[in-house]
């Protein structure tokens, strides 16, 4: 694969039309160049060439979203300088339709451009340029043409001098070691690249047919070298332990697969999916190795959406849309079931220790979230360009009204795992599911890198759930009840079977449905209040919107309203409240007094019996595990790997 892209960069135009295209002129690579002149100030000078450009404007644009990302991102933002040129190197003047492109008319069969791009901030989205790095997201950085979808691109990095920077990417290398090239646009936008003096560590993994991929880790850090020995040696278990679950690894595009760690305390924390690599990032030191072993977390994620997204991708996002943000109602799956599975791996891999209450913490999430009142995992998947590094100046009711697709997926999964194994005694498990969707959706690949032939809808995921338990109405019902109903799967029958224990936190508690820091997903407010905090004239505010159908919702409380006594007996701390409530039984009217806009209110309150659920392990309620449970949360936990 590697060999066949070089070898089409050199070839002769007719070898290029067997190859690829109906039209010679349509396989002329794009050209980048992209340099940094002066890396503490934070910019990347770029210059693009498209060749065979047919007559007409050129539409050059700066991405709006970036894969693996929701929301809008409006990337033209922090470019500047921005000249045009024709192929024999007229500067030609360009328009701008909208904020995010340039129009070059009146050029010949080439244009070129040349910008400068603004980026200092590390992550999985952005472009980061200082004097330790480039660390470029390439929809952050390049600009593109519409139309050159299918285009060859050849990109060379220029370091700045005397830097000791090399270069870590998943594009295909040439004999250049600073340039690389990339099949089309899809698979240049997916190549996040790093130019740092990293640390570099590798290991072989093989399939089951004897070929062989070598893994690296590329890290940036600011710790001793030696501690990149134990990341690599954890990822290693991991990256083995996850290929168990489907069988295989994909077959990597370029034979290699690279985690692109960028761990320095001015950067910033995440995780971000490629076909062929992930950025992992967080703003650590790893003069610290306990940070080193805690960022494994995020590696074991993002490696198992080498499949789970990366090939087995949801149509809707397929091929991914960098003018638009991408909305798809299967992010449960895609980032839910990755969700489960990450830290599930580690455990099975020895690389953290089991803890099986842990394990299945975001189902616990979900059935105490109001949330899912309101939508279904598939609604929440679809709020995504709302919620997923998502800007808003205004308030919205999302801390109340949306449980992110990550909780709400992984919850999913975990019904799912436990379903599958009650109903056949621990024959068939959730990697079963999962097998069979590589098997339909990924594995078959595509006519290209980056281009997926197969990619699953809602209803092919629901078809592959019957043919694996092969029971259609079992997939329906859990289709139509859990993932696009809002019913909740019976967690304490299916938790029961690994000797799990679901119970009320505080059973016959009285409750008021706030000043509870432990209620729910805790939303934050507008103002960014993590606790109530005291007014000014005595009393507590209500930090949070008020989650709908609790005691304090129906008696037409909201937040920011002061409470200044409850049943009579004067509120000066959360204490106050909260002793006030001890007091109390569910079923009694209290009387509560608060001010809202300066002015003074009463009203009454009817208390409910807390509803707050919580897991524990049965030993810890002092019960002994039957042969049957602990069989079957011995098989949840094992390593599936067979060596
Ligand atoms: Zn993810």
């Amino acid at each position: 694969m590697r060999r066949r892209v070089i070898l089409l960069q050199r070839a002769a135009p007719f070898v290029l039309l067997l190859l690829l295209f109906s039209a010679a002129a349509a396989a002329q690579p794009v050209e980048y160049r992209v340099s940094f002149p002066s890396p503490e100030h934070h910019y990347a000078q770029v210059d693009v060439t498209w060749r065979g450009v047919p007559a007409g404007t050129l539409e050059a644009r700066m991405s709006r979203s970036s894969p693996g990302r929701y929301a809008i991102h409006e990337f033209s933002k922090n470019v500047f300088d921005v000249h045009a040129f024709d192929g024999k190197g007229k500067e030609l003047k360009a328009s701008r339709p909208n904020p995010y492109q340039w129009n070059v008319a009146g050029h010949d069969d080439a244009v070129r451009i040349t910008y400068k791009v603004f980026g200092n901030h590390v992550d999985g989205t952005y472009l980061a340029v200082d004097d330790s790095h480039a660390h470029m997201n390439m929809p952050a950085t390049l600009m593109w043409a519409r139309g050159f979808d299918m285009r060859p691109v050849r990109i060379t990095f220029v370091p700045p001098a005397n830097y000791a920077w090399k270069p870590a990417t998943q594009l295909f290398p040439t004999n250049d070691p600073w340039t690389f090239t990339a099949p089309n646009l899809q698979y240049l936008m997916d190549s996040p690249t790093e130019l740092s003096d990293y640390t570099l560590r590798s290991f072989k993994v093989r399939n089951p047919d004897g070929k062989e991929f070598t893994i690296y880790t590329a890290v940036h850090h600011d710790g001793d070298p030696s501690v990149i020995d134990d990341y690599a040696a954890g990822a290693e278990k991991i990256v083995n332990e996850a290929a168990a679950v489907f069988g295989e690894f994909p077959n990597f595009d370029t034979g290699t697969y690279t985690f692109l760690g960028d761990y320095v305390p001015w950067g910033g924390g995440d995780g971000m999916e490629h076909r062929n690599s992930t950025v992992v990032a967080s703003a650590v030191s790893f003069k610290n190795p306990q940070a080193a072993r805690s960022a494994l977390g995020t590696l074991s994620h993002e490696f198992f959406h080498c499949w789970n997204v990366e090939r087995i991708r949801p149509k809707t996002l397929e091929p991914f849309n960098f003018e638009e943000a991408n909305i798809s109602g299967e992010l449960w799956l895609a980032e839910g079931f990755t969700q489960y599975y990450g830290p599930l791996i580690m455990a099975r891999a020895g690389v953290t220790q089991a803890n099986p209450a842990r394990l299945v913490r975001e189902a616990v999430a979900v059935i105490n979230s109001p949330a899912r009142q309101f939508r279904s995992a598939v609604e929440m998947s679809q709020m995504a360009p709302f919620s997923d590094a998502a800007v808003a100046i205004d308030e919205t009711d999302l801390p109340i009204t949306f449980v992110s697709y990550y909780t709400y997926g992984a919850a999913i999964a975990i019904a799912l795992d436990l379903s599958l194994r009650d109903r056949s005694n621990g024959q068939l498990t959730l990697d079963d599911y999962m097998r069979a969707m590589w098997l339909a959706h990924g594995k078959p690949g595509g006519p290209g890198p980056a281009i997926i032939a197969k990619p699953y809808t809602l209803k092919d995921a629901r078809d592959r759930l019957a043919e694996v338990s092969g029971n259609r109405r079992f997939a329906d019902d859990f289709f139509d009840r859990y993932i696009e109903g809002r019913d909740l799967p019976d967690y304490t029958r299916l938790f029961a079977r690994i000797g799990l224990v679901l119970r009320k936190r505080n059973a016959g508690g009285a409750w008021a449905g706030i000043l509870d820091q432990q209620f729910g997903g805790g939303g934050r407010t507008r103002r960014g209040a993590a606790a109530p905090a005291a007014a000014p004239a005595g009393g507590v505010a209500i930090p949070n919107l008020v989650n709908w159908g609790t005691p304090a919702f129906n008696a037409e409380l909201e937040e920011g309203d002061t409470i200044t006594s409850l049943d009579g007996k004067a509120v000066g701390s959360l204490d106050d409240f909260q002793s006030v409530l001890r007091a109390h039984k569910p079923g009694d009217q209290i009387a509560v007094e608060f001010t809202r806009h300066g002015a003074a209110h009463r009203t009454t309150m009817t208390l409910a019996e807390d509803p707050t659920m919580e897991v524990v392990t049965l030993e810890s309620t002092g019960g002994t595990l039957s042969a049957d449970q602990k069989m079957m949360r011995d098989a949840w936990l094992a390593s599936k790997q067979h060596r």
